[in-house]
């Protein structure tokens, strides 16, 4: 116990100041509908005339193209630029526009021939060119590896995809915006201009997480140059918005495989690549492996995946947990937040995490043991922590750890249907929530009321991922 104590001390001497949750900046209504119908019509073909002219007719459009952008993105469709839509639209993303319908871009322009060449006709100074031509190449390898295509790159002469860094006007009537904003586009298949890449010069490219990863851009829009266009599954490639994602471990998500495939076919190879797949959010028998509040929001955990739940905006993000925490593994079993001390626990097997934050702490992962439990206890089924407790629960039994003594109170286990009348079964997520532990089994979530002590209310799971 000493060794953890001194442990915990030296974590709260290196604490950092909560940051701010993300929430968007304030905004007047007039300017929310600048920044919409300016997002629209780059990405959502809205027409300049369609709201320039005082007729009803303009208003309903832009009502009508702002909805189709919330479905896209999953937001609350409200035909109003609310906070949540003005955040999504001032996210880094790609120029080319989101047409939402399949992953193919409607008429389905696809090459001819599948041994394609690529040439790169000009280098950004941020980057080594040889960093230039790997992450080129890394990026094609991405799609040819789960279809029949094949990549060569062409130092000189006429190449099917050429590569170029560009910023503002370039001439082809899609001008590039300065840094973030839009950070690069990319033309169908076709002759000519079909089938190249433009990335803005102005960003920060990087072969890691500073800036734009050249790379994942570059697979990106290589999606558009075989003829994909946008995917609203959050962890496609062909997504439309910007996530870092690490390069040395990247596979080509599910959703993306079924988009090259549709258009080319399988690969050539005896073995098909498999990629990860999403979770879906509205499968009614959906179970949460973990939960836990975060600062505020409340993190959802399943497989490889986290949902992020905003309180007040009550927008559902998915997420790779690795893309927030590289050395986290998958499977995560049981988390919780110590608010007070500005910790979040996680736990998987007789291992657990300590996270300031957002910020994995030194030294992790460690053994449970150090909580105080028997050997006899090799994993957690779920964790929460109110009023200086932790209440740990395993099986049919749970634990109680005093936070300030860092020790197991005596007397426990105890069984959870007894302490927790209504939680008859074991618990697989748990959360506190105002006055209220939010236990989750199976498919369904159980509010256990504090001050009543017994469950008020009982729902579908996935309620909390606003499946309706
Ligand atoms: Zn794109
Ligand atoms: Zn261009």
């Amino acid at each position: 116990m000493l060794c953890m104590r001194t442990l915990l001390f030296l974590l709260l001497l290196r604490a950092q100041p909560a940051k701010a949750s993300p929430i968007p900046s304030e905004h007047s209504e007039e300017e929310n509908t600048k920044i919409a119908k300016n997002y629209l019509e780059k990405f959502y073909h809205l027409q300049i005339k369609d709201y320039r002219s005082p007729s009803w007719n303009s208003t309903r459009m832009f009502i009508e193209k702002l909805k189709e952008m919330q479905q896209f993105f999953g937001l609350n469709v409200t035909g109003k630029p609310s906070a949540e839509t003005i955040e999504m639209m001032k996210r880094p993303r790609c120029g080319v526009p989101d047409t939402g319908d399949y992953m193919m871009t409607p008429g389905n322009p696809k090459w001819k021939h599948t041994n394609l060449t690529y040439r790169i006709r000009n280098y950004t100074p941020q980057l080594f060119q040889a960093d230039v031509e790997t992450a080129i190449k890394r990026a094609f390898k991405v799609w040819s590896d789960p279809s029949p295509l094949t990549f060569t790159r062409a130092t000189e002469g006429e190449a099917d995809i050429n590569i170029a860094f560009v910023q503002r006007d370039h001439g082809d009537n899609s001008p590039f915006d300065g840094p973030n904003g839009i950070l690069a586009h990319a033309f169908q298949p076709g002759q000519g201009i079909g089938g190249d890449a433009h990335f803005d010069a102005e960003e920060t490219w990087s072969t890691s997480s500073k800036g734009y990863n050249l790379f994942l851009v570059a697979a990106h829009e290589f999606g558009h140059s075989l003829g994909l266009s946008h995917s609203t599954d959050p962890v496609a490639l062909m997504y439309p918005n910007y996530a870092f994602r690490e390069p040395r471990t990247y596979s080509l998500p599910q959703d993306d495989i079924n988009g090259i495939q549709a258009i080319y076919g399988p690969s050539n190879n005896p073995i098909q690549p498999t990629g990860p797949s999403t979770p879906s959010a509205c499968d009614p028998r959906l179970t949460f492996d973990a939960a836990t509040t975060l600062r505020g929001e409340t993190f959802f955990f399943k497989d490889k995946f986290f949902w992020r739940r905003h309180p007040q905006l009550r927008n559902v993000e998915l997420n790779f947990i690795s893309l927030f925490w590289p050395s986290l593994p998958d499977g995560i079993q049981a988390a919780y937040e110590d608010s007070e001390k500005d910790l979040v626990f996680i736990f998987k097997g007789n291992q657990y995490w300590v996270m300031s934050g957002y910020d994995i702490q030194q030294g992790y992962p460690r053994d449970i043991s150090n909580f105080g439990f028997p050997k006899t206890v090799q994993a957690l089924d779920a964790a929460v922590s109110y009023r200086g407790k932790t209440y740990f629960f395993v099986s049919n039994q749970f634990w109680r750890y005093d936070n300030q003594r860092q020790s197991m109170d005596p007397g426990y286990p105890k069984c959870t249907s007894i302490a927790f009348p209504g939680i008859r079964s074991r618990v697989d997520a748990v959360f506190q929530e105002n006055n209220f532990l939010l236990f989750f089994s199976g498919p369904r979530y159980y509010a256990f009321d504090l001050t009543a002590q017994r469950v008020t209310r009982s729902a579908r799971s996935n309620l909390w991922l606003n499946c309706r």
